[in-house]
């Protein structure tokens, strides 16, 4: 039986499937994909393009400001 589970996006606050969310984390200033290890959190796609409240909302989640926006657009380059 598929189990569909559903996240909050930390931008917005819409209420997605996990499988349409990209789980990421923030260790110390480091954003990065989710290692499995630690809190994570969750942003939408449409939120990824708006770099204004993804910058404010980065820097609640991380609880500090740093260059996020920049180290979000190296980890999406690839994919
Ligand atoms: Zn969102």
């Amino acid at each position: 039986m598929l189990k569909i589970t559903i996240r909050t996006c930390v931008v917005c606050r819409e209420k997605i499937s996990q499988n349409l969310l990209n789980r990421l984390q923030c260790n110390e200033k480091k954003l990065s994909l989710f290692t499995g290890i630690g809190r994570s959190f969750y942003i939408c796609n449409d939120c990824l393009k708006d770099e204004k409240k993804l910058e404010k909302s980065l820097y609640r989640v991380c609880k500090n400001k740093d260059n996020y926006i920049v180290q979000l657009r190296e980890i999406f380059a690839n994919g």
